[in-house]
């Protein structure tokens, strides 16, 4: 895969790639793109962005590839501490942190392991935290149905620690509440307690 890569690329000409246009931006920044350190660093650098950004390329449907099943069941499943890792979409920085979701079934379950995939989904695109969330919690309600979603994201912002801005809140947390998530406080209450268990959340 790898090999193959590489071989386009070299084919292809830098001028108008993500790798050519880091290329002119190391210039911008006063550095030498053909030192030995660098050489290679437009190429990579791409790689890495079409990898971080890979979630535009996939869709909820493969994602979730029939891992649905109808069941009994309607109480609450959770899935807690799933970790991402996003780019901020105004500073192209990295945020990063866990998600907690759960939903109440109403006629179907999703197989769990889909859930983590469902969040690497949206957070590989760039991103801001508040839509990250909500977009987890409506593709699990569009895909589910249930009686209800709730999704909380705890995450620290690059973009706010390395540029010295507000320290104190590079830690956010925001949530999305659907259906008895939003109506019903006791449903709230539970699926804050159940994260609030070993999490930072809640102290
Ligand atoms: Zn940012």
């Amino acid at each position: 895969m790898k090999n193959k890569k590489v071989v386009v690329k070299v084919l292809a000409p830098k001028e108008g790639s993500i790798a050519g246009a880091m290329e002119k931006i190391l210039r911008e920044l006063g550095e030498d793109p053909a030192r030995e350190g660098l050489s290679k660093t437009p190429e990579r650098v791409e790689t890495a962005l079409r990898y971080l950004t890979g979630g535009y390329k996939m869709d909820v449907k493969q994602v979730i590839n029939g891992a649905l099943f109808a069941v009994k069941y309607d109480e609450m499943v959770i899935v807690k501490d799933i970790e991402f890792f996003s780019l901020c979409e105004h500073h192209l920085l990295p945020f990063f942190g866990k998600m907690h979701v759960a939903y109440i079934p109403k006629q179907k379950v999703i197989g769990l392991s889909k859930i983590p995939r469902v969040v690497d989904m949206f957070a590989r695109r760039l991103q801001i935290q508040e839509r990250l969330t909500q977009q987890v919690a409506q593709c699990l309600q569009e895909a589910l149905d249930p009686l209800g979603v709730g999704v909380i994201c705890e995450a620290r912002h690059l973009c706010m620690m390395m540029r010295g801005v507000e320290k104190q809140h590079s830690g956010a947390v925001t949530s999305a509440m659907l259906g008895a998530f939003r109506s019903h406080k006791e449903t709230r209450d539970e699926f804050l307690a159940l994260v609030a268990q070993n999490s930072k959340y809640g102290d």
